[in-house]
């Protein structure tokens, strides 16, 4: 199956498995589509400057599940061109009433700028409206999905945000890591994070028994065990010199950087 797409860059992680990327704007976000033997799930939805339903409908016609890894704005794009829709239950107020303290002209800001590919004609940056609406399933840590032959686990990881999810397929060993560990600026600055959460959190996967491959929310795709080991050393050094709190900076560790 080889998928076009002006915007879009869908990539076979294996058989069933696809990262669909976002490369044209700064954030390189990634959406990933796991095909099970009953429904599909969709793990977040992109920027939304371009609408990533039609390229999932191109690849599989199975039903959607939208597993939400956090209600931030670049992972939620084209929640509203599906109807079901799982979140953490700590994030379900954002989903439906947004963010308190986020300005919208700063979200327009950040979406509408260093764009390096043309954008869909129906995108416009000043009237971008981050997605509004009701989830259908909210989740807690430990929670399971089965999507036919395929078992996900949910695992709270906040930090980054109060409900952040990594999802878990532990035959396979992949690891949905979102924005707890990519490799670049990994952010924990904001009111609404938590640093000392945020370790914890990647202390928590670290734990995790089997793991062959992180698949992250941004930036590059292949990471593995050893590179979420290095962001783990990381944390316990912060945590021990008692940075893991709000406003000790950006803390560089080579190929990645924690911001508190
Ligand atoms: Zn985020
Ligand atoms: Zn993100």
């Amino acid at each position: 199956m080889h998928i076009r797409d002006d915007w879009f860059t869908v990539e076979r992680i294996d058989e069933d498995t696809f990262a669909i990327s976002e490369y044209g704007h700064w954030e390189n976000v990634h959406s990933y589509l796991l095909i099970g033997g009953r429904c599909a799930a969709l793990i977040d939805t992109g920027i939304g400057i371009s609408d990533i339903s039609d390229v999932v409908k191109r690849i599989t016609r199975l039903p959607i599940k939208v597993l939400t890894t956090h209600v931030h704005w670049d992972h939620i794009g084209s929640h509203g061109r599906f109807d079901d829709i799982y979140v953490h239950e700590l994030e379900e107020e954002w989903l439906t009433d947004g963010i308190p303290g986020l300005p919208l002209e700063q979200i327009r800001r950040d979406v509408g700028r260093d764009i390096s590919i043309p954008v869909p004609p129906s995108f416009d940056p000043d009237r971008y409206e981050p997605f509004r609406g009701k989830p259908t399933a909210l989740v807690r840590d430990g929670d399971t999905l089965d999507l036919g032959g395929r078992a996900l686990t949910f695992l709270h990881t906040p930090g980054h945000s109060p409900g952040h999810l990594c999802i878990y397929e532990e035959k396979r060993g992949y690891l949905f890591t979102a924005d707890l560990i990519y490799k670049g600026t990994l952010y924990a600055f904001y009111p609404t994070t938590d640093p000392s959460r945020f370790v914890r959190s990647v202390e928590k996967v670290n734990g995790l028994p089997f793991v062959t491959r992180l698949l992250p929310g941004h930036l590059d795709l292949g990471l593995d065990r050893a590179f979420m080991a290095d962001v783990g050393r990381a944390c316990r050094q912060l945590a021990a010199a008692g940075l893991d709190r709000h406003g000790t900076g950006v803390h560089e560790f080579g190929s990645f950087q924690i911001y508190f």
